[in-house]
């Protein structure tokens, strides 16, 4: 295989299957109960069905993702493991989900409704995790429906159309200790949703609660599933902490322009720099539509020839400008956009800060024109070219 250069390529996303493989294997040895990759949005943008075979190989028993459509895109891939969807809408037709075995998130009598009338004209048994919303407010019913729910599922169980497998919540600053609302306050709402879904007559079988940051922070939040996505990724979910997990993504790309220019010249469009001095301008191909955000204008930075050289001016949808000061660049030269941080790279955490948002949001912005490239997961990659999905 050529590499993507020789290729005349822009860029190039490398996804390293083995820090992922190394992060869900610390995840399960932290967690006090099995790991459910959550696998949503392409699997943080790092592409989902690699990712799937290498967290299925290291450890990981269940899978997560937000729609359907997503569930539905793993079983026909192969994946038989089991996969835990949350976000429907009331009216959606769950027959094919249900069919496939996709166990169900239901926050309101609405779309347990409308899955136990999937179910029977399908003629199989949905499986459902009942969502209760213990301080979030967003998802999961709050408390007055959680009791009707309760009654209503516990019913439709007795009468064989669906299975209650699960009661979950999700918390909503497990990284953020000093934010709201405190765990310890979600954890005991969960305990009184849990035991009213007793008096309810339901026994679930799994009860889940923490996301990432949980995992690695707050065991009583573990029960009998925890539910990882970011830490998967190898970034780390509680600010300032260093856990030991190691970031699968890299963003490279490389000089398509280089000029010299006087001082004071303005960049970029509108001209929000100037040069401090001559400088070199290099060009690099990436953008906004490829998840560089336009937020970290003038504050952002990538790596090119072992430094730290600032972006200029304002992000463009396709490109951005790179002030190398008094240094010379070539055509072609490599710049690191992304990446662990090993070499000095700006990590998808710095990005964040400079855009003032989460890496979540950086990793799942980088576009779909940035090819993906896999690194090591030597099982996972070998077989997903037999079913010729790379
Ligand atoms: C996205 C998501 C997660 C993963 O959260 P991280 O903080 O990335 O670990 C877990 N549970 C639910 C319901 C989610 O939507």
């Amino acid at each position: 295989m050529t590499s993507w250069t020789a290729r005349g390529g822009l860029a190039e996303a490398t996804v390293d299957l083995d820090a992922i493989a190394h992060n869900t294997a610390l995840l399960a040895a932290r967690a006090t109960a099995p790991v459910l990759a959550v696998v949503k949005a392409d699997a943080f943008g790092h592409g989902m069905l690699p990712v799937t075979r290498t967290v299925l190989d290291a450890g990981a028993t269940w899978l997560g993702v937000a729609t359907n459509a997503e569930a539905l895109r793993l079983r026909e891939a192969g994946v038989t493991a089991p996969v835990l969807s949350w976000l429907h809408a009331h009216d959606e037709d769950f027959d094919a989900a249900i069919l496939a075995g996709v166990d169900l998130g239901v926050s309101s009598a609405e779309h347990l409704e409308r899955i136990a009338e999937c179910a029977t004209r399908v003629g199989a048994r949905a499986a459902v995790h009942l969502k209760v919303d213990t301080g979030l407010r967003r998802g999961g019913a709050d408390h007055t429906a959680w009791r009707a729910l309760l009654d209503r599922a516990a019913w439709l169980q007795r009468r064989g159309r669906l299975l209650v497998r699960g009661v979950w919540s999700h918390l909503g600053a497990a990284g953020a200790p000093a934010a709201s609302p405190p765990v310890g306050t979600q954890v005991r709402a969960f305990e009184l949703a849990l035991r009213e879904a007793r008096d309810a007559g339901l026994d679930p079988e799994l009860r889940h609660l923490a996301n990432s940051a949980a995992t690695l922070t707050e065991p009583a939040t573990h029960y009998d599933l925890v539910r990882v996505g970011i830490a998967l990724y190898g970034v780390e979910p509680v600010a300032g902490r260093s856990g030991g997990l190691r970031p699968a993504m890299t963003l490279r790309s490389r000089t398509v322009l280089v000029k010299k220019v006087p001082a004071g010249e303005g960049v970029s469009y509108e001209h929000r720099y100037r040069t401090s001095g001559e400088s070199t301008l290099a060009l690099v191909p990436v953008g906004f539509a490829d998840g560089v955000p336009r937020l970290a204008s003038n504050r952002g930075a990538a790596l090119l020839a072992g430094r730290r050289r600032p972006v200029a001016g304002l992000v463009a949808m396709d490109q951005l400008v790179l002030d190398l000061g008094r240094d010379e660049a070539n055509l072609g030269d490599e710049v690191l956009v992304l990446g662990p941080g090993d070499d000095g790279e700006p990590t998808a955490a710095e990005w964040a800060a400079w855009a003032e948002t989460n890496p979540h949001e950086v990793l799942t912005g980088i576009g779909a024109r940035i090819p993906r490239r896999y690194l090591g997961g030597a099982r996972a990659t070998r077989e997903l070219e037999e079913l010729s999905l790379v």
